[in-house]
């Protein structure tokens, strides 16, 4: 009877581990499923790109279903699971409950924005996290010139365009580099937010900006920033966010609309309800393996799984980044084929080959096999790096089109929230109510 592996989320660590199990298990010998609640793999490294518009949003996706050649895709929300039965629950999108039963199950369910009890963030603040922080971003920051544009209001305009990014890892260097590049690109279509200004800041609670490349790199991106006028503020947290103004750890107080939160990520709640070890993070612990603690027939890997860094101490956990996602996806797959055919499992040994920080007007940082790199170099390199590693000939055609598009032609300010689903039908009044509904029952009740 063929073994039922189950992978547990589409993103870099499950198609890695779902499309090297296809490659590698005798035929028959297996059924893999692949459970998601979306069918697609996001390419987080070109979202930051989706949110300053110079990539289309449906180009930064790759659709699981042409990736994945024997392995079942299951498109359905995990909810919980019952390893001791080997058993997974799932939610189907229809709303309807079932169990899935595994023989090896590969949990790789990634992170979510990791947020902090600062008062109003919750309600004001935006990810740069998923696909629609992306479109909300490249939707807000048009927005906002159209509302500067049409106010005589100093003080609202000014809120309007000051953008404040919280966090300066990757997704915020890379995020706040992109949108306020999108914004000078179109700014000269509004000639009162021209003569007023944008306002960009960057702020981070460490004393230096991404701890993922050296300080030599770091004080490079520092100084590119600040060249753009970007005002960079480490050392300082956020303290309140309301709709209008944000303060700051430094006492100051900045009217604006727009906090991108970009602080960190942490693991799905859903990690917890898996019946699996978890450290104080909230990752599942595994061994150097990737084999869940404890457990013969569980394995995790990606963001959600603490993973012990070879580059590390033994007992740091690896970064939370694409590159360790899909090795540790190819590799868990080895280890579970090893252990149905009784053969001896590997331990994870990669370190990090190199970074790149693509930081938009054809600059970027980057650091490969202990070579710096940066300017127009690094940002050629990054760009390669990203389209070589794309998955699919046809989607890296797309990207290279989108890249070339945008560098002569450059973006369009346009505001599309509607997309974000259709309006309802029929006219309505200030309160949403549909006026034709109403005006209907008016004539059915004077006819009684
Ligand atoms: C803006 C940004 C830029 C980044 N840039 C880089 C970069 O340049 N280089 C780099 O190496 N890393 C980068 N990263 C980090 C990288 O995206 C992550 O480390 C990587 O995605 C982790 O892979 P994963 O498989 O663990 O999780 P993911 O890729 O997030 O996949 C998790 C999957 O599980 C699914 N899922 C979650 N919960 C459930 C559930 N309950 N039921 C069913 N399915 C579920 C999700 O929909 C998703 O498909 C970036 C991240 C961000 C946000």
């Amino acid at each position: 009877v063929p073994v039922t592996i189950v992978v547990a989320g589409g993103g870099f660590g499950g198609l890695y581990t779902a499309r090297t199990l296809e490659r590698i298990l005798p035929k028959q010998s297996a059924q893999v499923k692949l459970v998601s609640d979306t069918n697609f793999l996001l390419y987080t490294p070109l979202l930051p790109g989706a949110a300053g518009a110079s990539l289309e949003l449906r180009h930064v996706v790759v659709p699981l279903r042409h990736e994945l050649k024997s392995t079942e895709l299951v498109l359905s929300k995990i909810v919980a699971a019952e390893p001791d039965r080997r058993v997974l629950r799932l939610r189907s999108p229809d709303g309807e409950e079932s169990e899935l039963e595994y023989d090896h199950l590969i949990v790789s369910l990634g992170s979510i924005s990791r947020t902090l009890p600062v008062p109003g963030l919750l309600e004001h603040g935006i990810g740069l996290k998923t696909l629609g922080d992306a479109f909300a971003l490249r939707n807000r920051i048009t927005q906002m010139l159209e509302i500067a544009e049409g106010t005589d209001d100093d003080r609202a305009a000014q809120a309007a365009l000051t953008f404040v990014v919280v966090g300066a890892g990757y997704a915020g260097v890379e995020g706040i580099a992109e949108m306020q590049d999108f914004a000078s690109e179109i700014i000269d279509l509004y000639p009162r937010c021209r003569l007023r200004g944008t306002r960009w800041v960057l702020i981070e609670a460490r004393d230096r900006l991404m701890p993922e490349i050296s300080d030599h790199l770091a004080d490079f991106t520092l100084r590119e920033l600040q060249r753009r006028g970007i005002d960079v503020r480490t050392g300082t947290t956020l303290e309140t966010v309301t709709d209008r103004e944000v303060s700051l750890s430094d006492g100051q107080a900045l009217p604006t609309r727009t906090v991108v939160w970009t602080a960190g990520v942490s693991p799905p709640r859903v990690t917890r309800a898996l019946g699996l070890p978890i450290d104080n993070a909230g990752r599942i612990r595994v061994d150097s393996c990737l084999r869940v603690e404890g457990r013969d027939c569980e394995w995790a890997i990606g963001d959600c799984a603490a993973v012990p860094d070879p580059a590390g101490d033994g007992v740091q956990a690896c970064p939370p980044t694409a590159q360790h996602a899909m090795r540790q996806g190819r590799l868990v797959a080895r280890n579970v084929a090893a252990e149905l055919g009784h053969k001896r499992v590997r331990e994870f040994t990669y370190k990090t080959l190199g970074v790149f920080v693509d930081l938009g007007r054809k600059q970027a940082v980057a650091e490969t096999l202990g070579v710096k790199w940066r300017g127009a170099p690094a940002w050629f390199l990054a760009r390669t790096y990203h389209l070589a590693q794309l998955p699919g000939g046809s989607r890296r055609a797309r990207l290279l089109l989108d890249w070339t598009v945008d560098l002569a032609f450059g973006r369009y300010a346009y505001e599309v929230s509607q997309l974000s689903g259709p309006p309802a039908l029929g006219e309505r009044d200030e309160d949403g109510a549909a006026i034709a509904k109403r005006a209907e029952m008016r004539s059915v009740s004077s006819t009684l």
